[in-house]
């Protein structure tokens, strides 16, 4: 009771409001600057349960914006860092991190038993996915994205409202758009629209009406407008022809991460990886944390997680780390 009595007084949160926070399930896909806010905030806020998912490792860059992250976690996976964080920061939610790359043939599965998915993703790719398998399955998601110092947020409700393809149709193709990599972000802005769209996460979570309309919002010209785009399309793909072709996509096995210098290779099966045994194998390679094994080789560096998928930095040349990682992992 003490610990949300400012919730408590609150006449939209309440007794009532804060038992529905504490019955929810909230999935977070992606623990960056995003991701991070938003769970540090449904974390204070008392969800009862959390699934947190990442495929990535914390990095020098991240501390400069990701909120749950700082130099003792370097090189450890941000979903295993998240998850301790979590626990420290509110003991009472559930939670469980998950090491994976979110694609289309797990994505259904990590929504299955959620009441809402949060997007703190920087990747066009994960949120198509993520719309198609929400629509399907209709449940609710919120879409937020961050570049420079502009952002934007809408509530997706699937059968309720315009979806994502109703108003942004076809996935820009690789490349075509800058992403934080090459454009930046500034500090301020994830977490200014991680706690705007936390915010209408307990705002669905207690059944209070939610934000109609795509809010975007310049934090450097206070440049803040909500445009009305809650009208589903006829004909939009997804949730008016409910072909869900983001589904249906074979997984690449081998992708670049675009301003990384890395490239990250995914196994078709999913792998049981015994990191244990192959952080032994040679003096090159040492387990970072519980979840990921760290091989140094040259100007190499393989990332190799227990579900056989690996990041190698040092290269962007596919061949290259497909051999690094035979050579270091087998297959
Ligand atoms: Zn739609």
């Amino acid at each position: 009771m003490e610990r949300y009595a400012r919730h408590l007084v609150l006449p939209e949160i309440g007794q009532e409001g804060q038992t529905n926070i504490e019955k929810g399930t909230v999935a977070v896909f992606g623990l960056g600057a995003l991701g991070s806010t938003i769970t540090d905030a449904l974390t204070r806020a008392g969800v009862g349960e959390l699934k947190l998912i990442d495929r990535d490792f914390v990095e020098l860059s991240n501390l400069n914006h990701q909120i749950l992250f700082d130099e003792d976690d370097l090189g450890k996976t941000k979903a295993e860092v998240a998850e301790e964080r979590v626990r420290e920061i509110n003991s009472k939610v559930h939670v469980e991190g998950k090491v994976t790359n979110i694609d289309s043939s797990n994505i259904e599965e990590l929504i299955s038993d959620v009441d809402l998915v949060m997007d703190g993703t920087d990747n066009l790719e994960v949120r198509y996915l993520t719309n198609d398998a929400c629509v399907k399955h209709r449940i609710p998601w919120i879409y937020t994205a961050v570049l420079a110092t502009y952002g934007m947020t809408k509530n997706i409700i699937p059968d309720e409202n315009a979806c994502l393809r109703c108003f942004f149709p076809e996935k820009p193709s690789a490349g075509s758009l800058e992403t934080c990599e090459t454009a930046g972000v500034l500090f301020t802005l994830p977490r200014i629209m991680g706690n705007i769209a936390a915010t209408e996460a307990i705002k669905y979570l207690t059944g209070t009406e939610m934000r109609k309309g795509l809010l975007t919002f310049d934090v450097w010209d206070h440049d803040f407008e909500v445009t009305q785009v809650e009208k589903r399309e006829e004909k939009c793909k997804a949730c008016g022809e409910r072909d869900f072709q983001f589904l249906k996509s074979e997984d690449e096995t081998i992708t670049e991460l675009c301003g990384r210098n890395s490239v990250q290779i995914t196994p078709a099966e999913e792998e049981n990886i015994d990191l244990e045994e192959l952080a032994g194998r040679s003096n090159d390679a040492k387990k970072m944390g519980d979840r990921m094994v760290k091989i140094s080789t040259g100007d190499y560096q393989l990332n190799v997680f227990a579900d056989g998928r690996a990041i190698i930095k040092g290269t962007e040349d596919p061949k290259k780390a497909k051999s690094l990682y035979s050579q270091y992992v087998g297959n």
